[in-house]
């Protein structure tokens, strides 16, 4: 099963919730860290890596001896990822390239060849039981849906896959929790987090997968999106009250189920509840 962790905003204890939930159950189970821009579940989980290896997609190279500056490269690349200077040069930047080859084919000079790039890392590791994935994307790249489509191939068919999400709802979150089985979004009771887990619902909900919510800090704040769930009938699976205990390991890099021992088995209903939702 795989169960994503997503939140409309970042700094809400989705990472949290993640390397706890995955801690608390029993194997087989994975963590995959698909914040590619920003990877911080191996703060808390502080996995033996095993395997490091760069990863590269295919960016377009032009052979300027061939090219006649007809244009046609950059009227056809709708991300401006090549530009032609009549006459004078060709640019390309490859961190906006989606690499769809649409440039290579319509060149009429075949001056357009391919070229493999690299573009970030992907690490594997193990954090006692927990097998832990995650991707890296490198610094001023921006293409982070192609490296997550990386990590999630890294899911194996059994057990239970636990998937750290990016904040936010654009490309990179929908990359992540598309075709997964079930959504957990965390948020805050704030307007803010009202506000941003609102936006996520409706995304979550245009890709019909299963969610509930977790409202971290709970007793802070107000009743909105307490009110916000009762009203569209989606289910609450966990509060978590500000304890200061669990505020100064996540400061250290301490998981929450080291402090609060008694939050495992918490976490491990949480997931047989997700289990009994999703049927699977
Ligand atoms: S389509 Fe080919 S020939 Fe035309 S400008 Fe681009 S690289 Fe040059
Ligand atoms: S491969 Fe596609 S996205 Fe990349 S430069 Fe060519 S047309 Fe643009």
């Amino acid at each position: 099963m795989k169960i994503a962790v997503a939140s409309g905003k970042g700094g809400t204890g989705k990472t949290t919730i993640s390397v706890n939930i995955a801690m608390s159950l029993s194997p087989p189970v994975q963590l995959l860290d698909c914040d590619v821009e920003e990877p911080n579940a191996h703060i808390f989980l502080k996995p033996e890596i095993y395997e490091t290896r760069n990863v590269t997609r295919m960016v377009p190279e032009v052979d300027l001896s061939k090219c006649n500056f007809c244009g046609a490269c950059g009227d056809l690349c709708k991300f401006n990822a090549i530009t032609v200077l009549k006459d004078v040069t060709v640019l390309t930047f490859h961190e906006m390239c989606h690499g769809c080859k649409g440039c290579v084919m319509v060149c009429p000079q075949k001056a357009i060849t391919e070229k493999s790039k690299i573009f970030g890392q992907l690490k594997k590791g193990m954090a006692k039981h927990v097998a832990c994935v995650s991707g890296l994307l490198n610094v001023g790249e921006a293409m982070s849906p192609a490296l997550i489509e990386i990590v999630k191939k890294e899911i194996p068919s059994d057990g239970i896959a636990i998937i750290d999400a990016p904040p936010g709802t654009s490309c990179p979150m929908i990359t992540t929790v598309r075709n997964t089985d079930y959504v957990i979004l965390v948020t805050e009771p704030t307007p803010f987090g009202l506000n941003d887990l609102i936006l996520a619902v409706e995304a979550v909900k245009l890709l019909k997968i299963p969610f509930g919510i977790v409202i971290n800090r709970s007793d802070i704040g107000d009743q909105k999106v307490h009110e916000y769930a009762r009203r569209e009938n989606i289910p609450v699976l966990m509060e978590i009250p500000h304890n200061r205990d669990i505020a100064v390991a996540y400061s250290k890099g301490i998981l929450m189920i080291d402090v609060l021992p008694e939050m495992k088995v918490i976490f491990q209903q949480l997931v047989e509840s997700i289990i009994k939702q999703g049927g699977k």
